[in-house]
């Protein structure tokens, strides 16, 4: 296994208070075994060595929310809100192939990695046919990402196609096939960067209570959390009033025993001061998807409040389909400026929260917190070198804001994951990116010419 030892760089633990130091940092085996000020007592011969002059080290990024193949889907639904634009979303289950999933999702992992992402949580509703969760998580695999894959269920709901209604036993003996077949890999390679969990896809607009009570049995049986959309817009809160008589999706959620801290929310945009309590009481998590929300004009989500009431809040680019983009340091920026313009104060929310949210928050939220989210011995060596030597990011003076503020995922130089290195002065190690490219590409004209032979 790799040795590795990084010279200096401007660290950012990200461990509690807000700090810096200019150190180094020693990888071995794939795990931090030291992270100090100055320079490394001593360097052996047969350790690597990378000069980081220039860069600051930081954890790698924690995408708490995304769909990653998506990517194909940039730009194609524009100008809709939530219900109508997901009515076009779940339509596009019934010319989806498996290979438009692995090309898609190998793309959106490769811009992921390109913006500093190290952990993506995929959170995967649609699945006309097996392979299609099969080959993203091939694709996942194969990128070298930390992640977690959501295999959630649909059963219900005017919008979603008949093919990608699925009964609670149909829904679990994939699951089931799943998790099996990368017990095989992790059998073989050794070791695994991939964990699961499940969920109801969007409740209850595509799911019926009895298939949450099933859900919830199914994910304690098996050991694994659950991800879910949740109060992402009112028209979801107004149904949830109307055919279920309860005050908010927390709330009616909370019936189910769903809240919890195995539980990551994404969007929470609706939520009453009470739904905040019950995600604190309960240490359920949030993933907070500042451009998707604002993309789909979903409304702004109570971060601040949550943040003050203790509620751990991650956060999620959420796929490009309602996003456009995987680049993390922009959704950094618009999570806090979205505060500061919502709130009508500047200093509402502070840069340290937002970079918090971005890894020790994102790796509480997936059941990470012993893996990653943090630099410091002990640790998976999952870290990031990022320029701030750049005409736009000097003379530096507040690093933390520089890093939400002023940062591009262009200037991302490094990215190193489980101390195998996946990127390294912005190349790639373990891809041709023009190839990845090429083949997303022809994967998205067969997926809209298969879209558009679809009667309506
Ligand atoms: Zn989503």
């Amino acid at each position: 296994m790799s040795q590795l030892v990084v010279t200096n760089a401007l660290i950012v633990p990200m461990t509690e208070k807000p700090r810096s130091f200019t150190g180094h940092a020693r990888i071995r085996d794939g795990f931090v075994v030291e992270a100090g000020e100055g320079a490394p007592k001593e360097t052996t011969k047969d350790e690597q060595k990378i000069d980081a002059t220039g860069c600051v080290l930081m954890p790698g990024l924690v995408n708490a929310h995304t769909h990653l193949y998506q990517v194909l889907l940039r730009a194609v639904w524009e100008d809709l809100p939530l219900l109508p634009w997901l009515k076009r979303i779940y339509g596009v289950a019934r010319a989806l192939r498996p290979e438009h999933l692995y090309a898609g999702s190998l793309l959106g992992c490769v811009e992921a990695i390109k913006s500093g992402v190290t952990t993506v949580c995929e959170h995967n509703f649609l699945n006309p046919h097996p392979g299609c969760a099969k080959e993203t998580v091939r694709a996942i695999r194969e990128s070298g990402l930390r992640a977690v894959f959501a295999r959630t269920i649909m059963d219900s709901g005017e919008v979603v196609p008949e093919c990608v209604k699925e009964s609670p036993e149909q829904a679990f003996r994939q699951i089931d096939e799943l998790i099996a077949g990368e017990r095989k890999n992790w059998e073989l390679q050794g070791t695994s960067r991939l964990a699961f969990r499940t969920g109801p896809n969007t409740p209850p607009i595509n799911t019926t209570p009895e298939l949450l009570g099933e859900i919830v049995r199914f994910a304690r049986d098996r050991g694994i959390g659950i991800s879910a959309h949740v109060a992402e817009s009112r028209s979801v809160v107004e149904y949830v009033r109307e055919r279920h008589r309860k005050d908010g999706v927390v709330v009616f959620l909370q019936d189910f025993g769903i809240p919890g801290p195995e539980s990551i929310f994404a969007h929470c945009v609706h939520l009453s001061a009470a739904e905040i309590a019950i995600l604190e009481a309960t240490g359920t998590s949030v993933s907070h998807n500042p451009v998707s929300n604002m993309m789909l004009g979903d409304g702004v989500a109570p971060v601040v409040e949550m943040l003050r009431a203790g509620v751990n809040v991650a956060l999620g680019t959420d796929g490009a389909a309602s996003n456009h983009s995987q680049d993390f340091f922009e959704t950094m920026k618009a999570a806090s400026l979205l505060q500061k313009v919502h709130h009508q104060d500047a200093g509402i929310i502070d840069p340290y929260s937002v970079l918090t949210m971005a890894t020790a928050g994102g790796a509480r939220a997936l059941g990470l917190s012993s893996v990653c989210g943090t630099v410091e011995a002990g640790k998976r060596a999952d870290l990031i070198l990022v320029r701030v030597d750049t005409a736009h990011t000097q003379p530096v003076n507040d690093v933390f804001s520089q890093l939400v503020h002023c940062v591009k995922a262009s200037d991302v130089d490094t990215v190193i994951v489980g101390g195998e290195v996946l990127m390294r002065n912005r190349r790639l190690t373990k891809f041709e990116e023009r190839q990845v490219i090429e083949e997303a590409k022809k994967a998205n004209v067969d997926l809209m010419q298969r879209l558009g032979s679809l009667s309506p």
